[in-house]
């Protein structure tokens, strides 16, 4: 349920709205928009409340929210979510690029490869130091080690990083090395990853799990949010088919559809989603025209000898380079902004 206050309410009345919420047993969130303040209430309330405080003044309205999830929904939080990191916006007016290596190889892969990104306009560097492999005896990522090497190339070339992490217990690890966690695909319903999570202060990205229904991977992001983790993005990677000439069917209208049934970023990963190095250019433009916020995508130095399988989708150094510069023409008309040219300095 949520309760839509007036234009003009004082903090104070919120206050004391919420201490009446709360005597109930139930919690509170407060969500202030630019126009009005979303007041929702989580947790199985009393029939009473909702005409309790249909009938208290600064409420203009009480909606039940019938779906499953609740702070995912866009009717709780009607304005977008803006995930702020340094210099970076995610889910505002400029388009984020993440981009960089399956996996952290070495140190001189890994600046080769931030340099690169850097140099290009992306403004975020990926690479796995955890890789989930379908196979057990497949390369596994060099794990903390990956890490170190991972930060010291954001931090040398002032690019964001991002990294993959499969397990509760590591996630303090990641959360100490990188600036956005990444929860794979195969992990999307890992409940106690998620749990975990929403303990972090760290933006996390959730990627849809292959099989995964928009409700489901919402629900997911429930978790994280409901932990008190409000800083979530989605990322639609790809979903299985019956189609095997991709490796993935890149489901476009994921995009839209969670924009509108949801107010947190939405991240497209045509690497993933296509499998074919010759796709990821199409698909990342189409993603920008369906609304993206930004793009994660695979970019290598040497993708022929690529550790993980993913060379193959895996752009060159000048592809990677040319994608982002048709990217700028681009973003205008799809309503973002983005300039191969801005250089960020972080502390
Ligand atoms: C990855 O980003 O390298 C990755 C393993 O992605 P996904 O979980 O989407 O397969
Ligand atoms: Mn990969």
């Amino acid at each position: 349920m949520i309760a839509i206050t007036s234009n003009h309410i004082t903090d104070e009345r919120i206050a004391e709205i919420v201490h009446h919420i709360e005597k109930h047993g139930v919690q509170a969130h407060v969500s202030k928009g630019v126009d009005r303040t979303v007041i929702g209430i989580i947790g199985k309330a009393d029939p009473k409340l909702a005409e309790q405080l249909r009938q208290m003044s600064g409420i203009e309205n009480v909606i039940k929210i019938s779906k499953s999830y609740k702070l995912a929904s866009r009717e709780f939080h009607p304005d977008n979510t803006v995930i702020k990191i340094k210099d970076v916006a995610i889910g505002g007016e400029e388009l984020v690029i993440m981009g960089g290596p399956c996996a952290v190889e070495s140190p001189q892969q890994i600046d080769d490869i931030a340099r690169l990104v850097k140099a290009a306009g992306g403004q975020v560097l990926r690479g796995g130091a955890f890789k989930p492999r379908t196979g057990p005896y497949s390369f596994q990522g060099v794990g903390v080690e990956g890490l170190i090497m991972m930060a010291e190339a954001g931090r040398k070339h002032g690019l964001l990083t991002i990294t993959e992490v499969m397990t509760p217990e590591y996630v303090d690890v990641c959360a100490e090395y990188a600036d956005i966690l990444q929860v794979g695909t195969r992990n999307m319903q890992n409940f106690d990853l998620l749990r975990k999570l929403g303990q972090t202060d760290r933006p996390v990205l959730l990627k849809r799990g292959f099989s995964a229904t928009y409700d489901e991977f919402l629900n997911a992001a429930e978790y994280i949010l409901a932990g008190g983790n409000p800083n979530v993005m989605l990322c639609e990677r790809g979903i299985r088919t019956f189609e095997t000439y991709t490796r993935n069917t890149l489901d476009l209208s994921a995009i839209p559809v969670l924009q509108s049934l949801s107010h947190l970023p939405v991240i497209s990963d045509p690497s993933h989603g296509t499998g074919r190095r010759e796709l990821v250019e199409p698909m990342s433009k189409a993603s920008v025209a369906a609304g993206a916020d930004g793009l994660i995508v695979e970019m290598h130095t040497d993708p022929d000898n690529s550790m993980t399988g993913d060379g193959v989708q895996s752009l060159f150094p000048d592809q990677f380079a040319k994608l982002l510069l048709d990217l700028e023409k681009l973003a205008p008309l799809c309503g973002k902004t983005f300039n191969t040219a801005k250089s960020f300095t972080f502390a």
